[in-house]
Order: structure tokens, then sequence, then C-alpha cells
């Protein structure tokens, strides 16, 4: 079993033969994992870090393994900072960036630029406070992302070496274009933010149905080990705990859409059960006012969530409010 705390350290960890995880611990924001596979003349990045510097130690680290078997093509699984902004460092010719068409689109919407006025212009109280313990220590100047130059949507297949890498689409979920990274020959899977181990999942898109397929699906593939989005490898017992996490907020949810409550209640009401059960140890449970806004939505399409500055504030409002779990 793969799953063990004890391999959760920063830096490069082999989880098959020529195939690498990037772990970031403590997968809390903006600390994401990311991965690469080595094949016979050109390698596979799957996702970069959230600013330069950070992907700039990973690109550091990993020089050894892709000194005859360079970078010659980066897979996002979704449009995130945490897992794109550091693209420029890998660009060069006939470098190929991949992405679902959703992720690609979606990529244009969230500049780096826009992120880092956000945090030069970060008020006091709340908010401000909040901004600083989530993105502070990262670096978003000087952030342009080169353009995605392959698209898809579902599924798709790459062949590099002798190695056969599968894409599979499973957004809108976490975000409008989310892809997992399946090498069947090693039994590996990359997730992307389908999965976080140890730390609350958001939904910022949504259905709540297409990412509790996709946990089924890593179930059905069955993989050896997997890598989340964010926080310690797993295996299809993490994808199962992610699922039924979605599965009992859906429940909650439900019958106080159906009874008109007001959705901002209702989420601080969903806290304090979540807080009663074992998903009340994970990080960063000011997340699930977002999912609860979501799912809200799904079930009352005239349902109209608040803007991005919106739910950053109503989560920065519940961080004041629970904190930092103690576990
Ligand atoms: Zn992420």
């Amino acid at each position: 079993m793969q799953s063990s705390e004890s391999s959760y350290r920063r830096g490069l960890v082999e989880v098959a033969d020529g195939v690498h995880a990037y772990l970031q611990p403590d997968g809390s924001w903006g600390w994401s994992n990311a991965g690469l596979m080595v094949a016979d003349g050109e390698s596979l990045l799957v996702d970069t870090l959230f600013d330069l510097r950070l992907t700039a130690e990973m690109l550091e680290a990993m020089t050894p393994l892709i000194q005859t078997d360079p970078i010659g093509t980066v897979v996002n699984t979704h449009a995130n900072g945490d897992h794109c902004y550091g693209n420029q460092l890998v660009d060069g010719p006939g470098v190929r960036f991949v992405a679902s068409e959703a992720a690609t689109k979606e990529m244009d919407e969230v500049p780096p630029a826009l992120l880092a006025a956000v945090m030069d212009s970060a008020p006091e109280g709340p908010l401000g406070t909040w901004l600083t313990h989530a993105f502070g220590p990262f670096a978003f100047d000087g952030i342009e992302v080169p353009p995605v130059t392959d698209t898809f949507s579902g599924r798709a297949s790459l062949t590099m070496g002798d190695r056969q890498v599968d894409l599979y689409e499973v957004g809108p979920a976490h975000t409008g274009g989310d892809v997992m990274v399946h090498l069947p020959d090693a039994g590996i899977l990359f997730t992307g933010d389908i999965l976080f181990i140890g730390g609350t999942p958001i939904m910022w898109a949504g259905p709540s149905s297409n990412w509790i397929a996709a946990c089924n699906l890593i179930a059905t593939l069955a993989p050896e080990v997997v890598i989340p989005g964010h926080g310690p490898l797993t295996d299809v017992a993490g994808a199962g705990e992610v699922g039924e996490y979605l599965r009992f907020v859906r429940a909650e949810v439900e019958p106080r859409v159906k009874a008109g409550q007001d959705p901002v209640a209702a989420a601080r009401e969903i806290d304090l059960m979540v807080h009663g059960t074992k998903f009340g140890a994970w990080t960063d449970r000011e997340r699930l006012i977002v999912t609860v806004h979501a799912m809200w939505r799904e079930m009352d399409p005239t349902y109209v969530p608040p803007d991005i500055v919106g739910l950053l504030s109503a989560m920065a409002e519940d961080f004041a409010r629970i904190g930092r779990p103690t576990a």
C-alpha cells in the first residue's frame, strides 16, 4: 500500500518504473501535486505548479530524469492556476500543451494578472486575512501561460515511446474541464483535483453527479497508485472517501433546497454536521460553502450563486469562524 503518510514529503517519489509524483505537503490551498512519466525519447509532465519559483524547483529536481528524454508533452488536468501557472517554464520548440477544450476556455477566464491584482488590493478584515492565508505564499507576477496546443473532449490517448497514456475528461465537476491521466501499463492514475486527500474538496462547477461518477471511474480503472491533485498518494479507497463526502453533502443540501432555506445559513448548518464526522478533520473546511452554492444551483436552476469575489468573501468569513482544524 502506497498511501502511507510516511511517503508524503516534498519532492519526487517514484511510483512505478519511470513514473514519478511530485508532492507538495500539506496539500492545502495552492500546494498541488504534479507528475512525470519518462518514455523512450520523450517525457510527459502532468501539471505544473502555482508559480514560477515552485515550478523551477520541481523542474530542477526532475533534471536527472529528463536529461535524455526531455519533456515534450504537458497535460494540464484543469484550469486552476496551481496546475498550469508554471507552463511557460516548460515551453519550447515542439512542446505540446494538452488540455480539455473546456479547461482551455477556463484558462483564459482567470488570468494570473487577475489573481496578482486581487492580492495587491487585498482589503483589511476577513477577506484580506484569508487571501494571505490561502495565496500569500505564492508569487503571481511575470506569469504568462502559453497557449494550449492540443485540445480534446471526452477521451483521448497519447502514445509516447512504447507507453500509452489515456486521458479521461470527467468534468464539469471540480472545474469546467477536469481531466484524469491514466497510465494503464504502470497502473498509475493522476486525478488532478478530482481527488483532494486529507483536504476538503471544493466544487466550483459541478454537477456533483459527474464528480461522483469520476470517483466511480477510478474504482473501475483500479489503479495501484493514485496521485491526487492535493495530498498524499492514495488508491481507490481515497476516491471512495471523496465520493462519500460529496454524497453526504448532497444529501444534506437537497432537503434544505426543497424547504426554501437560505443557502448561506444552510451551509453553516451542514458545516456543523460535517464537523461531527471524519470529514471534519480535513483541512480547508471553508470550501464547503462554495460546494453548497454549486449544488444549490444544480438542484434549483433559478438560483444564481454569488460571483467569485462573493464566494471568496464567504469562505473568508467561514475561515474566520472555523479556523484551521487541529487534526
Ligand atoms: Zn488544485
